[in-house]
């Protein structure tokens, strides 16, 4: 048995960082992974997928070329192997960065193979048990497939294998309108596939206030995407196309199908009931403020806690629980704003309380909204698509929520952000001078629509 300070299990977007950060203080630390380093979002999430995205916007600025008075000689074509090869590189450079790194730190080992609890204090991996009296969980989620009728019968596409694909596909289904779906889903079309998005709920990106969920069907909808909402029966046979897709009142025949219906945490197979841990339900495990687990000198952090599902949650959870264990800090994860975006071209950026959660806190609330059309930026850009919004408190005037659809809202909602993090009353931004012409000049304008 091999004896450590700490012991990490899944190298995601936290473990590695304070595995490193323990190191530096002299910690022996054993970081155990199963498959590769930088987990998700290095090998099958934002990384290779912003980087499709990136190309697929290429293709579709290319083909609008004319109307901003660029010619280019014949037609726009993709070519997906280049595509997919450029994506893989873009993960392979961070993988082996990351790898590279890693090695060069003193005091961490770095062990490939399955990680199961024995006990609470001791691991097993490739037969060999590893102990320590404190455990790091970062084994992050993979994606659900859904018990639909005849899906076993088909060859289904998920988030990750279709990261292999090289070919174009005649008309790629994507089962799913949320996040992961609606990202491959415009992708695609841009990189020239017909597509169906087919959603079981009445709309897409439906966490999202019902204002957002319209405009993003429109946004797709506009580029041809075929978006079939209340699709509450769907199955699925091998048909002469690839497949059937039967949503009961019509039929949809793709040559692919991707399976973009959510994802649940790696934590059936880690034998935390060996251990003690508990889990919610759904598998998630169950952690405090700190992120400590139920049994002490366990913790869990990214999306297995289920308190985030993001990159940046991922790592601010590393943050917090470095600073409590090494800094003497006091951090908590419920003081965390949450923040993300949705990569769909014009992208949308998200912070704080939807309007609907805003609304039914039973607080009094302010609501402004402004049009990308009003936006110089995007004027001059030809990409007026969207809108932004945000949502105060009418009687202590803070900022709850924002969100920003439209070209540069991932970037110029961090205004709101920061605003937010500082706890500034939205009537202290209302006349800033903002820099013209940008995304965000629009924002004094739009909290001064608070009244
Ligand atoms: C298609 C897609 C696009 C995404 N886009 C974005 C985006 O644009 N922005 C964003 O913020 N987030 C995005 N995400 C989410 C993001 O990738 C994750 O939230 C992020 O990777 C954080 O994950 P994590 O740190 O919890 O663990 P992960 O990155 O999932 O890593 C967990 C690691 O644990 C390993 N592991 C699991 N069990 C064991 C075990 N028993 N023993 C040993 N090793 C184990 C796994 O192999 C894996 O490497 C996307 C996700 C997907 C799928």
């Amino acid at each position: 048995m091999r004896r450590f300070d700490a012991i990490f299990i899944g190298a995601g977007q936290a473990g590695p960082f304070l595995a490193a950060r323990m190191a530096e203080r002299g910690m022996k630390v054993a970081m155990i992974e199963r498959k590769f380093l930088g987990g998700t979002c290095v090998n099958a999430g934002c990384m290779p997928t912003k980087t499709l995205v990136a190309s697929a916007r290429a293709a579709y600025v290319s083909r609008r070329g004319a109307e901003l008075g660029v010619k280019i000689a014949g037609e726009v074509a993709v070519d997906m192997e280049v595509v997919r090869r450029r994506a893989h590189q873009v993960t392979m450079d961070a993988r082996n960065g990351l790898a590279d790194w890693l090695g060069t730190l003193e005091g961490v080992a770095v062990v490939y193979g399955h990680a199961r609890f024995e006990a609470a204090d001791r691991v097993v991996v490739n037969g060999e048990t590893l102990a320590a009296s404190r455990i790091f969980l970062n084994v992050g989620a993979r994606p659900v497939i859904p018990d639909l009728p005849g899906i076993n019968d088909i060859d289904y596409l998920t988030s990750t294998s279709i990261l292999d694909l090289d070919t174009l596909p005649r008309h790629l289904a994507v089962i799913g309108g949320s996040y992961i779906g609606l990202e491959f889903a415009q992708m695609y079309r841009r990189f020239g596939s017909k597509v169906t998005v087919i959603e079981r709920g009445a709309r897409v990106a439906s966490r999202e206030d019902g204002d957002i969920s319209e405009a993003i069907q429109e946004i797709l909808e506009a580029e041809g995407i075929d978006v079939r909402t209340g699709a509450e029966r769907i199955a699925f046979a091998r048909g002469e196309e690839g497949t059937r897709i039967s949503l009961g009142d019509a039929d949809v025949d793709a040559s692919h199908v991707l399976v973009a219906t959510g994802r649940k945490p790696n934590t059936d197979d880690l034998g935390l009931d060996g251990a003690g841990v508990a889990v919610d339900p759904r598998g998630y495990i169950l952690v405090d403020d700190t992120l400590a687990t139920n049994v002490p000198g366990i913790w869990a952090l990214g999306d297995c806690n289920g308190r985030g599902a993001f990159t940046h949650t991922s790592y601010n959870d590393f943050e917090i629980v470095a600073a409590n264990l090494l800094d003497g800090d006091d951090r908590k994860v419920s003081s965390r704003i949450p923040a993300y975006a949705l990569y769909i071209d014009p992208p949308l950026g998200r912070a704080g309380m939807t309007e609907r959660e805003a609304t039914s806190s039973a607080r009094r609330i302010l609501v402004s909204r402004r049009a990308m059309a009003r936006v110089g930026r995007a004027k001059e850009r030809d990409e007026t698509r969207g809108f932004m919004k945000v949502i105060a408190d009418a009687d202590t005037r803070e900022i709850l929520g924002a969100a920003i659809l439209g070209i540069e809202g991932d970037e110029a909602i961090h205004g709101v952000i920061d605003a937010m993090n500082a706890g500034t009353r939205y009537t202290d931004l209302q006349w800033s001078v903002p820099i013209h012409p940008t995304v965000s000049e629009l924002i004094p304008t739009l909290l001064r629509g608070l009244a």
